[in-house]
């Protein structure tokens, strides 16, 4: 690059001395200044856990439908200032129901709606409750996502579908990110014919990576795995995460213990081990807060790095509102609401430096 660079500063170097008048002049290689490398950045937002308990569905319901529009409200800020905002959907959708929560989710459709509506443009499916109502359950959800404009990875309701979701390729501000997404079950529920779930499959993995990194420019891994309500991550995890980064991936995002675990940074990348729930009907401390993780990918010339920034949240009982904490901060609280959002805010700091 540089020699012909020099070469071609050489060049003008020689017509201007041509055009400069009769009197020969000896031509000096001129070096020109090695332009910056180009600087492209994306912005993504990575969310746990969406869970629709019935408490949560009865209360979207008013006026003869669905609307889970408060849910999202205090995000919208949040979800605005990133390029690509991902979530892990953990129920089915459907436009008709019945409706149920735990053990076997089907929501209604509103809840993707609203999501779509504040901003969420990836939703994860690879986890324990997307076999919950079988290969119907699968495929009403990806309709409801695909009429819904919502992108999604993990599970697939055909092989022509995996073939152009996995990886899952998105491209802002001209950085192509691949999402890859696996979960370590199904429940125990039997994948029928015709429905691929991602599993946790390391041989699989490490093809799904291959390709991946040929397609992109950064590799993002979203596993749903851990164990449920502890609040640090196990042997297993560790194993997985330590398998990701060795084999490219930079960034790992995990969710399904429904509580925050620890983030973790090597040289390698960076593990966010459990983002705990985004939202949920589950009250108890320590559930009832989770976190979203800022990722920026920058890409300069061939080189591409990435930093993770965390944002604790709060959701409030009464209304089910995600509450960040910038947000929290300002926001008018009765006293019990604003020591729960304290509590919060506190817990999540400690989950995440906990080593
Ligand atoms: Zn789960």
């Amino acid at each position: 690059m540089f020699v012909k660079r020099a070469i071609f500063g050489l060049a003008i170097a020689s017509m201007l001395a041509a055009c400069g008048g009769s009197t020969p002049r000896e031509t000096v290689p001129v070096a020109l200044p090695e332009p910056e490398p180009e600087r492209r950045c994306v912005k993504i937002l990575f969310a746990g856990d969406i869970m629709a308990h019935m408490p949560q569905v009865r209360y979207a319901f008013r006026n003869g439908s669905y609307d889970f529009g408060d849910t999202f409200e205090y995000m919208r800020a949040l979800f605005e200032g990133a390029d690509i905002v991902v979530a892990n959907l953990e129920t089915t959708l459907s436009d008709i129901g019945p409706y149920s929560g735990y053990p076997c989710f089907r929501s209604p459709a509103a809840l993707a709606e609203a999501a779509a509506e504040a901003g969420v443009d990836v939703l994860m499916l690879a986890n324990n409750h997307m076999m919950d109502y079988g290969a119907e359950g699968v495929r009403n959800t990806v309709r409801i996502l695909d009429r819904c404009g919502i992108a999604h990875t993990g599970t697939f309701a055909d092989s022509v579908s995996m073939a152009e979701r996995n990886p899952l390729v998105v491209e802002r501000n001209g950085v192509k990110v691949a999402f890859l997404n696996y979960t370590y079950g199904t429940n125990g529920i039997t994948v029928p014919y015709g429905i691929s779930v991602n599993g946790i499959d390391t041989v699989r993995m490490a093809e799904d990576i291959v390709r991946a990194r040929a397609a992109a420019d950064a590799v993002v891994a979203y596993v749903h795995w851990g164990d449920e309500y502890s609040r640090r991550e196990n042997m297993r995890q560790r194993q997985i995460s330590g398998f990701l980064h060795s084999h490219g991936v930079r960034t790992v995002i995990g969710t399904h213990p429904h509580v925050v675990q620890p983030v973790v940074r090597t040289l390698r990348g960076v593990t966010a081990y459990s983002l705990g729930n985004f939202v949920s009907n589950q009250r108890l401390r320590y559930r009832n807060s989770g976190m979203v993780a800022e990722v920026d990918i920058v890409k300069e010339g061939d080189a591409v790095h990435d930093t993770l920034r965390v944002v604790p949240l709060w959701v409030r009982g009464r209304d089910y509102a995600v509450i960040p904490g910038c947000v929290g901060d300002t926001l008018a609280m009765p006293e019990s609401e604003r020591a729960l959002f304290m509590q919060a805010m506190a817990d999540v700091r400690e989950s995440v430096a906990a080593r």
